[in-house]
């Protein structure tokens, strides 16, 4: 088999953000007298929850933001983990809020998200925020993997301005704000789910196609159009290991420009992160 696309490295472009982030850390800790700061609340005991929110600690760490860790126990009552959220908010020494999802059955996520402050919604997620980029508007704070995704593009050169692009999912930490990037930067967007008719047919006219399902090697070659430049954002754990939702060798050979997972998406979504706290620290 001989690949023909090139390899969009992921683990590349995330190092150069995380590098200028850095430099921006320093500037901005001496203009506030302190550096900025991230809150990060893992409830509970996720086995993959507890990885992902240590990994974003420690690239914090690198890059110079403070890290105000919170675990409160899964049996939190919602009460407790709102006035956690409110604690967090009035805090001023911290810039960003993380709270990892998802949150153990019992409590409600949608009400501790609106419950972030949005000035501190490094997520993306609040109404708030939602709202602004779904009106085009640049004032709020975007969810950190849409974002990586277009920093993927930019830096394969992909311009989106006129491009038909497909995003494959439709839920609010992905495929809706990745709608509105794509839609912001002049692309012709159209959103697949699971109840789209025929995906193949609508896959195949995608120029830039996103994969966003959670399910393993949903997009074959078949429904790749030749030349295209395809993103997959899925990470589906399998017996064969972290896949994506691309079934990646067969695709190269029909794509342009491919993320591999892992190596692709997935360090781009925690340089993002590190991106909105200083963004957020600038206010
Ligand atoms: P999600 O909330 O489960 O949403 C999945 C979306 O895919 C839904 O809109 C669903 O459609 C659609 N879908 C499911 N099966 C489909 C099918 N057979 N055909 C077409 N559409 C289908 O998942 P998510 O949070 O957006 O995450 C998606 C994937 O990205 C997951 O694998 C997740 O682990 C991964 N992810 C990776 C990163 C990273 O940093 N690399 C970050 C976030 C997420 P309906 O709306 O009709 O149900």
């Amino acid at each position: 088999m001989t690949l023909a696309a090139t390899v969009i490295d992921g683990k590349a472009v995330a190092a150069e953000v995380r590098a200028r982030v850095a430099g921006e850390v320093t500037e901005l800790a001496a203009e506030l007298g302190r550096p900025p700061g991230l809150a990060t609340v893992l409830v509970g005991e996720d086995p993959a929850s507890a990885i992902y929110v240590r990994r974003k600690r420690e690239a914090c760490e690198e890059v110079g933001i403070r890290s105000f860790h919170h675990e409160p126990p899964g049996d939190i009552p919602q009460e407790e983990l709102l006035a956690l959220v409110a604690e967090l908010n009035a805090n001023d020494e911290i810039d960003g809020i993380l709270c990892q999802l998802p949150l153990p059955g019992g409590l409600d996520a949608d009400e501790v998200i609106n419950a972030l402050d949005p000035a501190k919604d490094v997520d993306g997620l609040t109404p708030s925020s939602a709202g602004l980029l779904s009106r085009g508007d640049p004032a709020g704070l975007v969810p950190c993997t849409p974002s990586g995704v277009m920093e993927l593009l930019a830096h394969a050169g992909v311009d989106p301005s006129g491009a038909e692009a497909v995003i494959v999912g439709r839920s609010n930490l992905v495929g809706r704000p990745l709608y509105s990037l794509l839609l912001g930067a002049d692309a012709t967007v159209t959103t697949a789910h699971s109840r789209t008719a025929d995906l193949g047919e609508v896959c195949r006219r995608a120029e830039i196609l996103v994969a966003a399902a959670g399910r393993p090697r949903l997009v074959t070659a078949e429904m790749i159009r030749p030349g295209a430049t395809v993103i997959d954002v899925g990470t589906n754990r399998t017996d064969d290991g972290l896949v994506g939702d691309v079934d990646y060798a067969p695709a190269a050979e029909v794509a342009g420009a491919i993320t591999p997972v892992p190596g692709g998406v997935g360090p781009m979504t925690i340089a993002m992160l590190l991106d909105n706290t200083v963004k957020a620290a600038r206010g």
